[in-house]
């Protein structure tokens, strides 16, 4: 059996690829756990020259993969380099320093009387499953696939049906780096094959990124076997504009953050609250850079089909129950969506508690910011989140106090290049950490070793 990867702007076909069946995916994890005691054997240096080459080549062909990304997902070809551009500063940062966050160190004993020495080391778990989505095709799933590599282990890799090509194309490369054992694999399929994945009890450990509500399916699927899992899910991100924010820088940022992939960015920009001593002039200043925004000119189509119609519910919600500013109903051609912005959206309708993912935004007037925080609170999700402001101190503090895993200050977005900085959330927007030391340890277990001197 074979399904199609589609060019969501065209409808033509990208791709035609295998349905990998349960059977396929016992296999795929098979070899799996003989190349992953291989990967784990060959030290800690040899792994990082490999993940360098590696880096190297996805940097020669960053074109031809950009272009598959371009064509499956229908974002431009220049958000498909930056996205891979930001892949490749991951993938350098997990080779360099897996090292020094997981190799084994000496550790104080704290005992009195006992002359004991202790050591500290992460080591690799097996054989890790990475299930992920279509909106950042490349960035997301290796955003877990390079950190549980640097950590020593093999991954089975499931991309979404929607995007399966680059998701191939990414093991195909890593085969040149490291031809000897099959590390990374690709098997493609529907949501059976992540299903599948999910439940094999040789899989330690499931990093899982896509909505909320399957989150909750593979969870089901791994506690047969006790795996544990890093979920990355939805988010409904706020946007805090305080008093005395620079109001077109904010203007701007707040744009760019609900339009950027089409508003299809789990960290994108969704609800915006505003002070209210700066309510209007902040809304001139969005109104007038949003009508020069075009769906199609300045950002690509919806990459799927059915979150078109979440989109338009929510759209129709929010123009009914709130004051439409810019766009509607009518902002909907598929599979493209003009830039709508509503005000005044109740807090308890769809349009502000669901994930939208779609280049929308509901804009509400607070009486300060203390007011604008408890909202940006109140949401059962929790990735990121901005706050523009002058005042650093003040920034600093409501940053800190919304309920996220992450928060940019005059910026947005910012905190998902960096990868030095953990990645994930809480409530509704998951759990576990991807990024950095946090997300290098969530591929490998702690071993303590206490000797008697
Ligand atoms: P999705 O529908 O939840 O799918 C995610 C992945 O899970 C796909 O590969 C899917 O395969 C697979 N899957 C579906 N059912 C499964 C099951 N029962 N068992 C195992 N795997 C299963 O999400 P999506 O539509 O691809 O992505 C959009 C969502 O991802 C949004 O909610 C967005 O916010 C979130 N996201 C989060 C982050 C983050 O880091 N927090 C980053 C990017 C996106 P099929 O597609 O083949 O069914």
């Amino acid at each position: 059996m074979t399904f199609d990867s589609l060019n969501p702007a065209t409808g033509e076909v990208v791709g035609t690829h295998p349905q990998h069946d349960a059977e396929a995916v016992k296999l795929a994890v098979t070899r799996a756990e003989q190349a992953a005691a291989w990967w784990a054997e060959l030290g800690s240096g040899e792994r990082r020259r490999r993940l360098l080459d590696y880096k190297a080549i996805v940097t020669q062909n960053l074109r031809p993969l950009a272009e598959l990304v371009h064509q499956e997902t229908g974002k431009p070809r220049g958000d498909a380099v930056l996205e891979i551009v930001l892949t490749i500063t991951h993938l350098d940062w997990a080779a360099r320093n897996a090292e020094k966050v997981l190799g084994r160190r000496r550790v104080a004993t704290g005992l009195i009387g006992l002359n004991l020495a202790a050591t500290l080391e992460y080591l690799p778990l097996g054989v890790v499953g990475v299930i992920g989505p279509w909106n950042y095709p490349v960035f997301t799933p290796m955003g877990s696939i390079s950190y549980a590599l640097a950590a020593g282990n093999a991954v089975v890799f499931k991309p979404s049906e929607l995007t399966p090509g680059v998701g191939v194309r990414l093991a195909e490369l890593f085969a040149q780096a490291v031809p000897e054992h099959p590390v990374l694999q690709t098997i493609t399929g529907l949501g059976e094959t992540g299903a599948a994945l999910a439940g094999d009890p040789r899989v330690k450990k499931v990093a899982f990124t896509g909505s909320t509500a399957t989150a909750k399916r593979v969870m089901a699927a791994c506690a047969r076997n006790l795996t544990p899992i890093v979920a990355e899910c939805g988010g409904k991100d706020a946007f805090i504009v305080d008093a005395d924010a620079d109001l077109r820088a904010a203007a701007d940022a707040c744009l760019w953050g609900a339009l950027s992939n089409a508003g299809q960015t789990c960290v994108g920009v969704e609800r915006v609250y505003v002070v209210d001593q700066v309510y209007e002039p902040f809304m001139r200043e969005l109104k007038e850079l949003a009508s020069t925004v075009k769906a199609g000119e300045h950002y690509g189509p919806i990459t799927m089909p059915a979150q078109l119609d979440i989109i338009r519910r929510h759209i129709e919600d929010a123009v009914k129950t709130g004051r439409a500013v810019k766009g509607g109903p009518e902002s909907v051609r598929a599979p493209y969506v003009d830039p709508v912005i509503v005000e005044d959206v109740p807090e308890d309708s769809a349009a502000v508690r669901e994930e939208t993912f779609g280049p929308t935004i509901t804009v509400r007037r607070t009486r300060d910011a203390k007011e604008a925080l408890e909202l940006a609170n109140a949401s059962a999700y929790g990735l990121g989140g901005t706050v523009f402001s002058r005042d650093t101190r003040g920034a600093m503090r409501l940053a800190r106090l919304m309920r996220s895993g992450a928060t940019a200050i005059n910026s947005v977005i910012s905190f998902a290049g960096v990868p030095s900085l953990p990645f994930g959330g809480v409530g509704d927007s998951g759990f576990g950490r991807i990024h950095g030391a946090d997300g290098l340890r969530e591929f490998a277990r702690p071993k303590a070793i206490a000797r008697q001197r």
